[in-house]
C-alpha cells in the first residue's frame, strides 16, 4: 500500500505514522526526519536546507522530490509506504504522481489528519511546557512565531492539496482532535479497506 498522510504540524502524523508502520509493515518516509538527517551529517543537502527549516518556511521541491524518488527504490519500499509530510505543495504531489506513473505504481490513500489551528497552538503550548519541565531541548522550528509561520505555509502551500485529491477520489479526512487511539482506529479502518 502506497499512503500519504497530510495535516498540518502537530496534527500526530508522526505519532500514527508509528502506529501504521507497526500494523501494517510499511516504511515510513519523513522528509523532515530526512532531511534533519542530512543537516546532523552536515551533506550539501543538508547545509542548503538547514537555515530554511530553522525559518519554517519550505525547502525546494526539487530537493525533496530527489530525496524522495531516490528513497522509493530502495528494497523495503517495494510493498509500499507511508509518506509523512511529503508532498507538500501541488508541485511536489505532480512529482510524486509522475514518479510513480514512471514505476507502474499507484498511490492507494491519502488521509488528512483534520485539526484546526487554536487546537494546534494550544498543543503546541503544552508541548513546550512540558519540554522546559524535563530540561530537554526543543526542535529549533519549535517556538510559537516559527510555529505560525509553518501553519501559515501549511494554509497556503499544503492545503490546496486536499482539493487536488479530492478530484482523484484518493482523499480520506479523520477528525485528528480525538485522542490517539481513536484516530488510529480510524486510520485502521481507511487501510483495512484498501487491503481487501
Ligand atoms: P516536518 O518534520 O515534516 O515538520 O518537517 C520539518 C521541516 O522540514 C519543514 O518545516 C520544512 O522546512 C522541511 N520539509 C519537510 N518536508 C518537506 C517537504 N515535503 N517540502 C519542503 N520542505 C519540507
Amino acid at each position: 500500500m502506497i499512503v500519504v498522510l497530510l495535516g498540518p504540524p502537530g496534527a500526530g502524523k508522526g505519532t500514527q505514522a508509528d502506529h501504521i508502520v507497526e500494523k501494517y509493515g510499511v516504511p515510513q518516509l519523513s522528509t523532515g526526519d530526512m532531511l534533519r538527517a542530512a543537516v546532523a551529517a552536515g551533506t550539501p543537502i543538508g547545509k542548503k536546507a538547514k537555515a530554511v527549516m530553522d525559518a519554517g518556511k519550505l525547502v525546494s521541491d526539487e530537493i525533496v522530490g530527489a530525496i524522495v524518488e531516490e528513497r522509493i527504490e530502495d528494497d523495503d519500499c517495494a510493498g509500499g509506504f507511508l509518506l509523512d509530510g511529503f508532498p507538500r505543495t501541488l508541485v511536489q504531489a505532480q512529482m510524486l504522481d509522475a514518479m510513480l506513473e514512471k514505476k507502474g505504481r499507484e498511490l492507494d490513500v491519502v488521509i488528512e489528519l483534520r485539526v484546526d489551528e487554536a487546537e494546534l497552538i494550544e498543543r503546541l503550548r503544552t508541548r513546550i511546557a512540558q519540554t522546559r519541565a524535563r530540561g530537554e531541548e526543543r526542535r529549533k522550528d519549535d517556538n510559537e512565531a516559527t510555529f505560525k509561520k509553518r501553519l501559515k505555509v501549511y494554509r497556503d502551500e499544503t492545503a490546496p492539496l486536499i482539493p487536488y485529491y479530492e478530484k482523484q477520489g484518493k482523499l480520506r479526512t479523520v477528525d485528528g482532535r480525538r485522542p490517539v487511539a481513536a484516530v488510529s482506529a480510524d486510520l485502521d479502518a481507511i487501510l483495512d479497506g484498501i487491503r481487501a
